[in-house]
């Protein structure tokens, strides 16, 4: 009997959930609006209805292996309790595992959204197609997530908030960070932080017309704008420090880049890289011929390989892996 498994990605505008096969392979996924403004008892509810709507066609206990969830950081595990997700406001304090498992009666497993993005790429992306079991992902979307993952499984730290590697200062007495700190990462890598550094130099052009997004300047850069190329120099230089002081504590096999921001990779890689060199000799010791051709033996710096979808499918992954430590 084939056994799948249900994943739930939690994020602030929308509610994914999917059933996925042991394979990886996925059956079936809905998609629904986040109702934050509803509060956590709506969510709840909407989560909950999907999963029973896949298993009134895929099959209950005795082919559901769980139901894991991605959830906002930061958490604290394994109960499942958001601490003060800035996209979900009204949510701290939610103990998602409690929450779902007296809801569904089933077992429910939860993971920080970008540990379970990590968790996806090293079993099913970039770890699975470079054969290394060890990996650092750092996640470029609405802010920077990352995770760790140590021989397949996520390093948690001692409760559940190993991995923030977003808010690590690059750049001392940088810009406020709404954690509290200045010049994190997250500052100047994020999808956020690079439409608003656009908004300077791109809107000074319109005339103070239209909004920039990440996506909009990547593509004036890649017409040729200086000021957008100038951006995403930038946002190479501050990934690249960030990536050095990664590389020389973890000394990783593999350091994977995702997110929406990495669809402008060869914007910000050249940077990136450059920066990384300077700023790490474990890196030095250890490049490629090619920062940009995958050498076996050394550390390597590359792309995510599963899209948006990785952190839905790491959180189907979670009941698995469970089952099989268990
Ligand atoms: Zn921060």
């Amino acid at each position: 009997m084939s056994t799948y498994s249900i994943g739930i990605d939690l994020g602030g505008t929308n509610l994914r959930i999917a059933a996925y096969g042991a394979d990886w392979t996925r059956f079936e996924a809905i998609t629904l609006p986040t109702r934050v403004l509803d509060g956590p008892g709506a969510v709840l509810d909407d989560m909950c209805g999907a999963v029973k709507q896949l298993i009134a066609v895929y099959g209950g206990r005795e082919k559901l292996v769980g139901v894991g969830v991605g959830s906002p950081g930061p958490l604290e595990l394994p109960s499942g309790r958001l601490l003060e997700p800035p996209n979900l406001p009204g949510f701290e304090g939610l103990e998602l595992k409690t929450e779902l498992e007296s809801r569904l009666r089933l077992p429910v497993f939860v993971e920080c959204d970008a540990n379970a993005a990590a968790l996806a790429e090293c079993h099913a992306g970039a770890g699975k197609s470079s054969g290394y079991q060890s990996l650092c992902m750092l996640t470029l979307g609405t802010g920077v997530g990352s995770g760790i993952i140590l021989n397949g499984h996520v390093w948690h730290g001692f409760n559940g908030m190993g991995g923030e590697a977003g808010h690590v200062p690059v750049y001392h007495d940088g810009l406020p960070c709404g954690c509290g700190t200045r010049g994190c990462l997250e500052q100047y890598a994020s999808a956020t932080a690079i439409a608003r550094a656009g908004q300077h130099v791109v809107l000074a052009k319109q005339n103070g017309n239209g909004s920039v997004t990440a996506r909009s300047l990547a593509e004036a850069a890649l017409a040729g704008d200086p000021d957008a190329k100038q951006v995403y120099k930038g946002v190479g230089e501050a990934l690249g420090i960030g990536l050095a002081s990664l590389v020389s504590t973890l000394n990783m096999p593999l350091y994977v880049i995702g997110g929406g921001v990495v669809a402008a990779w060869d914007l910000f890689a050249p940077a990136m890289f450059a920066e990384l060199e300077r700023g790490s000799y474990v890196y030095r010791l250890s490049k490629p011929a090619d920062p940009f051709v995958l050498e076996a033996g050394r550390t390597n710096v590359v792309a995510a390989e599963l899209g948006s979808d990785s952190g839905l499918l790491g959180a189907a992954m979670l009941p698995f892996f469970h089952s099989l430590n268990s």
